[in-house]
């Protein structure tokens, strides 16, 4: 092979992409990252991280992005902005095409993330991390006291409506549909600030630097205005993006891209990490985990090692 190819090449810039091109090129690997820009990730949505293990104070998502993505380049990763439009796995040579450039290498690692579902509802997209939430478990301790909705009507939806029911004081759970698709005694919905309002739509979400106020709309066509500071959408649950894979990688019934524990995906020599993965947790120091686990075992693949190296210092 040429010493042009790349040892690795990661496809995304998000805590996945660039923990794994951080542990890489710090094993004297030349390693490429990919990505399409650095706000479209989940990361780049967070306003604020405060429960990343090491952080000292609370950090927009930015910020933290801004320090994996110098960590990973200061170890001589490179950074190519660019979105990635399609894949060629199977042979010895990977490629990877963008509108301008064709990229060859050793191994992959795909970390594009989970934000595949497009926003839906008026005003959802302009209020993402400014009152919008696709994460209860990550953003729940901002709402402690104030009023929050949840839409939807999944069991998951129902289980967020009750995680955040401990920090906010009214948690209301909007469903578009007459039921709910758990049973009517789920312990959840006896709890006391949890208010459901069924039939109901969301045809907009406004307000000036943060969210005041949704729009509803009954069957009937009814409107009507809630004020509140936080709306958790769980309408359809959030999307992996694997549209350029065009199917040549293994991936679940929910669109995930599958992966054993080592982070290796169905083809050899690519692995996969972060969001886009079947992953139970969506989290930034999961997504980082995952990371190192695809580049540990990229560097295996690499060398043909029999067994990992684990990345003792030096
Ligand atoms: C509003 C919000 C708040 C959150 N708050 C927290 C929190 O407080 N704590 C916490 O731990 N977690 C939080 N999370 C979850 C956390 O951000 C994610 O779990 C984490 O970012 C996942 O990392 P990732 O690298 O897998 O994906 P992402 O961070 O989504 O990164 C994916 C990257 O892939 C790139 N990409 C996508 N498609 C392409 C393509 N075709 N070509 C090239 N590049 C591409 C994107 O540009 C992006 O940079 C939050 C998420 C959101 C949305």
């Amino acid at each position: 092979m040429s010493d042009s190819l790349y040892d690795v090449m990661i496809i995304g810039g998000g805590p996945a992409g660039l923990s794994a091109a951080q542990y890489a090129s710090r094993a004297k690997m030349k390693v490429l990252v990919i990505d399409k820009s650095a706000t479209a990730g989940a990361l780049a949505f967070a306003s604020l991280i405060e429960n990343y293990p090491g952080l000292e104070k609370p950090l927009t998502g930015k910020e933290l992005l801004a320090i994996f993505r110098r960590q990973a380049t200061e170890f001589g990763a490179e950074y190519a902005e660019a979105q990635v439009i399609g894949v060629s796995l199977q042979g010895e040579v990977k490629e990877i095409f963008t509108m301008d450039k064709t990229y060859q290498g050793k191994t992959v690692i795909i970390a594009t993330g989970s934000m595949g579902r497009k926003a839906t509802i008026k005003g959802e997209a302009d209020f993402l991390g400014r009152g919008v939430s696709y994460c209860a478990i990550c953003d729940a301790a901002f709402y402690r006291g104030k009023t929050v909705c949840v839409l939807g009507d999944s069991e998951e939806a129902v289980k967020e409506a009750g995680l955040l029911t401990r920090f906010a004081e009214i948690v209301y759970l909007i469903s578009p549909s007459q039921r709910l698709k758990v049973d009517d005694d789920y312990p959840t919905l006896s709890i006391g600030n949890l208010k459901t309002i069924l039939g109901h739509t969301v045809t907009s979400i406004e307000g000036g630097e943060l969210v005041e106020t949704i729009r509803l709309k009954d069957i009937s066509g009814k409107e009507s205005t809630l004020e509140l500071s936080g709306v958790f959408v769980y309408l359809h649950g959030s999307k992996p993006v694997i549209d350029y894979l065009q199917g040549i990688v293994e991936v679940s019934e929910d669109e995930c891209v599958v992966t054993n524990r080592m982070m290796e995906t169905s083809i050899p020599g690519v692995f996969s990490a972060g969001d886009v993965t079947c992953t139970e947790v969506r989290q930034v120091v999961v997504a980082a985990s995952a990371g190192c686990i695809a580049a540990l075992s990229a560097e295996k693949y690499v060398f043909h090692r029999k067994r990992r190296k684990l990345d003792w210092h030096g």
